[in-house]
């Protein structure tokens, strides 16, 4: 019974920590993942992107005696246009799910339009590599991911270490930005190539700063100055109204 109940408290622990750092992940980021206070089947969902009541299809008791007042739900996006599937597990104590999956913002509609697709499928591919614990893999499309910034903005064909230097020169991004690209570069590496060392290893915390450092240079380049634009757009507007003081 004890064995069951720690073995239980262990792998608890471990999806705990795997939400949060989802969450973290997301908190900072482009996504949208503010969460309001959430109560019985009240969700995001992971496919459509929006807050929905789930419907619940099937719902299991849990077997394991010791969490009991957990059940296992499959759930229904209620929207005609999605219908989405998501797996629930409910906390009945406290009538709200207590995880879910797919996790949200781990695919390319919940970023924002102004970031081109082909960035946004891989950044999406990265957030469902770190829900997956796979710090590696969340490098790796964290470099991918900058090379096609470089593609995007026409840099010619060359080292990913040069590509960022040109991007920097051709104005871009700053020093600051240009040196996590450098970073992301490296650890991206990391990743992909076998090391002799200790940064053959890629933990959580080095996957979870290296988005970040994605983050803030897809920030900077996409989403910034197409918020700018809006904002000048309309500022037009109110200004040319007749009878408005410019
Ligand atoms: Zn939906």
């Amino acid at each position: 019974m004890i064995a069951l109940a720690y073995r239980a408290s262990i792998s608890n622990q471990r999806e705990y920590r795997r939400c949060i750092g989802v969450n973290r992940l997301l908190g900072l980021l482009v996504a949208d993942t503010e969460y309001p206070e959430l109560y019985g089947f009240d969700w995001n969902c992971p496919h459509c992107g929006v807050a929905v009541h789930l419907k619940v299809r099937k719902q299991i008791k849990n077997p394991d005696s010791v969490e009991d007042w957990y059940s296992f739900c499959i759930c229904e996006c209620p929207r005609r246009g999605c219908l989405g599937v998501v797996f629930v597990k409910f906390d009945n104590n406290n009538n709200r799910i207590r995880a879910a999956y797919p996790y949200p913002g781990t695919s390319e509609q919940h970023f924002p339009d102004s970031i081109p697709s082909r960035i946004r499928t891989d950044m999406a591919e990265a957030v469902r590599a770190f829900a997956a614990d796979c710090h590696k893999s969340v490098v790796v499309m964290c470099r991918r991911a900058l090379q096609n910034i470089a593609l995007d903005k026409k840099i010619p064909r060359a080292e990913i270490k040069e590509q960022i230097k040109q991007m920097q020169m051709a104005g871009l991004i700053t020093k600051p930005l240009s040196d996590a690209a450098q970073e992301i570069r490296h650890f991206g590496g990391f990743g992909a190539h076998p090391q002799e060392d200790i940064l053959d290893e890629t933990t959580e915390t080095d996957a979870l700063k290296v988005f970040r450092q994605l983050d803030q240079i897809v920030r900077n380049i996409y989403v910034m100055p197409a918020e700018t634009k809006e904002l000048a757009k309309r500022r037009q507007g109110i200004q040319q109204k007749p009878g408005s003081k410019s």
